[in-house]
């Protein structure tokens, strides 16, 4: 197994988000690249770090009016007078029409407003060089899936898959399981995206909504009592010729390791049915039962259970990180994880 992973991802290190009203301790910190590391090693294989990546390769996946906001966003917030520390909107674009030609506003407040989606994506000066090191690092992954290597793990930090095309939210500002897979679907691979983080992977939905040449399968806590809220209802099946490409299966807080691969299974049929080359396996640990958020209860030996019915598929797997935040148990949660997925 390679990993793939470069320090500059260390450098987004924001102090709070905003819950329930209140600034807030983060949980999405720099220390998690050490305990997942440290997760790795009882795996072996290398570290290797990812070549950079430029707007042209984000563009895959990304607005090419939200690439230009967020290079130009920490310079262009503190050039207002009186300015807090870190940029937040005045009024949020709730409705507005993805790339509606008018309405999208020159002052820097009102693009906050468009493009950060909550407030749970603290922007700092290095928040970008470290949100494009982490793309740059699942981007590296796939082109070493690409050219032949079965089993890698895209060590990503910040996380992803709650970025949109042209929105930050929930700790994500690159959707990097969706960058890496256009980046195999672009090279003529055929796709699918698995996300077991406990969160609905709403980013990732939306990018693939309309489309067939992507699945998008999420197993997730049911959004009616948990964050994104809006988003990972199992009625949302895909749209026009994404109808029937896109699989939520949402499960009660509290789930355990019985019922989820139940979930799992359904998920892997739907899966195989679609006969992907590569599956992108968007790994959040945050279904631990020791997770700060309190989703699901899956345990560490759970982990490598979950691993092996997904390597059960026999395919080659491209492991993108999404949450899981530091526990007693997230080291060695990915570590079973890891260990399942090489069965
Ligand atoms: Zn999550």
């Amino acid at each position: 197994m390679i990993t793939v992973f470069d320090d500059i991802q260390r450098l987004h290190n924001p102090p709070s988000f905003i819950v329930a009203g209140k600034a807030q301790p983060i949980p999405e910190r720099p220390e998690r690249i050490d305990i997942l590391l440290e997760g790795v090693k009882s795996s072996g294989g290398v570290v290797v770090a990812p070549k950079s990546v430029g707007n042209e390769t984000l563009s895959l996946v990304h607005d090419t009016r939200y690439l230009a906001f967020m290079d130009g966003l920490w310079q262009r917030w503190h050039r207002q007078p009186n300015a807090a520390e870190y940029p937040a909107p005045n009024i949020h674009a709730l409705g507005r029409p993805s790339l509606a030609p008018v309405g999208y506003p020159d002052s820097v407040v009102g693009q906050c407003g468009y493009h950060l989606g909550d407030g749970s994506c603290p922007f700092m000066d290095k928040t970008w060089d470290a949100a494009k090191a982490s793309a740059a690092s699942a981007v590296h992954a796939a082109r070493l899936i690409r050219d032949g290597e079965r089993f890698v793990y895209a060590l990503c930090r910040p996380p992803g898959h709650h970025a949109a095309s042209d929105v930050a939210a929930g700790f994500c500002y690159i959707n990097n399981s969706a960058l890496a897979a256009e980046v195999l679907n672009r090279a003529g691979r055929r796709v699918a995206i698995l996300d077991i983080d406990v969160h609905h992977g709403n980013g990732t939905e939306a990018i693939f909504y309309d489309r067939a040449d992507v699945l998008t399968v999420s197993i997730h806590a049911d959004p009616r009592r948990f964050y994104p809220f809006f988003w990972g209802y199992a009625e949302e099946t895909g749209r026009g010729e994404g109808e029937g490409f896109n699989l939520n299966l949402p499960l009660p807080r509290g789930t355990r390791i019985d019922a989820y691969r139940t979930a799992l299974a359904q998920a892997l049929r739907r899966v195989g049915e679609f006969g992907p080359e590569i599956l992108v396996v968007a790994a959040g640990l945050d279904i631990s039962i020791d997770d700060p958020f309190q989703g699901f209860a899956i345990e560490t030996k759970d982990f490598a259970v979950i691993g092996r019915d997904i390597a059960d598929l026999k395919l080659p797997l491209l492991v993108v990180q999404e949450g899981g935040y530091p526990s007693p148990s997230l080291g060695a949660n990915l570590a079973s994880l890891l260990e399942g997925l090489r069965a």
